[in-house]
């Protein structure tokens, strides 16, 4: 199998939402998808640290932020990576109104289905990179004739 897909959430420490984008990036890599997504944090690429720019240099990364800062898409590019899609916490809220988020050690519900809705996003994007879903011209071509 080709290498993991890279997730990386901002470090959002002292934030909700960034409490909100690490929880949802450890979803994706410890439940929804452990044998296609690995982790690399921030702070390691921030540090240089080998191991996480060689794994951002090898696969596409997809970048969770938790504020407009965007340090998390901002660090990948600056790694060198290629971001296949890059996550705001606060669009996926704009997206689920409902799921209010607060806490920071500890997020309320609300927080806690909003990093739910996120990693289930994140997880759709990781399968798409993986080719497990479809896209338009492939459902175009199965149903082609074959001559
Ligand atoms: S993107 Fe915003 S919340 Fe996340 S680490 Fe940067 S400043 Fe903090």
């Amino acid at each position: 199998m080709n290498e993991k897909i890279v997730i990386v959430p901002c470090s959002g420490i002292g934030k909700t939402y960034g409490t909100v984008s690490r929880e949802a990036a450890y979803e994706v890599i410890e439940e929804l998808r452990p044998e296609s997504a690995q982790l690399v944090p921030l702070s390691m690429l921030v540090l240089g640290e080998e191991n996480a720019r060689a794994a951002v240099a090898a696969s596409p990364a997809i970048t969770i932020d938790g504020c407009k800062l965007a340090c998390a898409t901002k660090m990948v590019q600056e790694s060198g990576g290629t971001i296949a899609q890059d996550f705001a916490v606060l669009d996926v809220f704009r997206r689920n109104r409902k799921l209010k988020p607060q806490g920071i050690a500890e997020l309320n519900e609300g927080g806690q289905q909003l990093a739910h809705a996120l990693a289930e996003e994140v997880a759709a994007v990781v399968d798409k990179l993986n080719g497990k879903v479809e896209t338009g011209d492939e459902k175009l071509r199965s149903s082609a004739p074959c001559f």
